[in-house]
């Protein structure tokens, strides 16, 4: 841990990201999501005062240790779930998140569905695709999209609107960006959850409507995520 306060790291991490944003253009203004997982509550206030507005965090549970006072304080701030869920932890997801970027089977949909009628609560949806098909990562194979997006709209009663994948780490993610954004449009889904800290002018050009950067905003996790 470093004894430098919070603003000086963190603000210099994002202006270096918004400068990155502008040069790579684009269309439309995309939601900057801080992925903050492992960073803790004073710093994540201190990306508040510098007008991050979008957080996005991997677990229910360490959310939910983090994120309900600051939430109170800030109401400006919509929180992102972007690691995976399970169904028993539905109610506790659906309180505290404004968007889950993780539907990847029906009972997790279905499950969110419910939780969100019962509460009265409206979030957005994305599905994550596991884009490179790797047998240890989560998401939907892209060969199942269509049936689980079908369940989602005719079922479920889910209202997806976008698409989020995580590529192969060490491959180049331009074919992945590009495949996901091919399988958002094929099914009319307007948004687009991809790039990270590495890559986000990449899905920017091919598309990404939500980018989640971490290390580049906060620098390096001192704390096991
Ligand atoms: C941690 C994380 C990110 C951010 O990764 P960085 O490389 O630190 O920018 C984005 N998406 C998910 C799902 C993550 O877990």
């Amino acid at each position: 841990m470093t004894n430098q306060p919070p603003h000086g790291i963190l603000a210099t991490g994002l202006a270096a990201v918004q400068q990155r944003l502008a040069i790579a253009g684009g269309r439309g203004r995309p939601t900057l999501i801080a992925a903050s997982k492992s960073q803790p509550v004073e710093v994540l206030e201190a990306a508040i005062t510098l007008g991050i507005t979008n957080f996005g965090e991997n677990r229910v549970q360490e959310a939910a240790e983090k994120w309900p006072a600051l939430k109170a304080r800030y109401p400006a701030v919509r929180l992102h779930l972007i690691g995976p869920l399970q169904s028993n932890k539905a109610a506790e997801a659906v309180a505290l998140f404004d968007v889950i970027h993780t539907v990847d089977r029906e009972k997790i949909a279905d499950a969110l569905a419910e939780e969100a009628a019962k509460q009265g609560r409206a979030l957005a949806y994305f599905i994550q695709v596991n884009i490179g098909e790797e047998p240890q990562k989560h998401g939907v194979l892209p060969r199942d999209l269509e049936a689980l997006l079908q369940h989602c709209r005719d079922t479920a009663r889910l209202p997806v609107s976008g698409l989020m994948a995580v590529p192969p780490a060490d491959a180049n993610p331009a074919p992945y960006f590009a495949l996901l954004a091919k399988l958002a449009k094929r099914h009319d889904l307007p948004h687009l959850s991809m790039g990270m800290s590495n890559d986000f002018e990449t899905a920017l050009r091919l598309g990404a409507t939500h980018i989640r950067v971490g290390t580049a905003i906060f620098g390096a996790r001192t704390l096991s995520p």
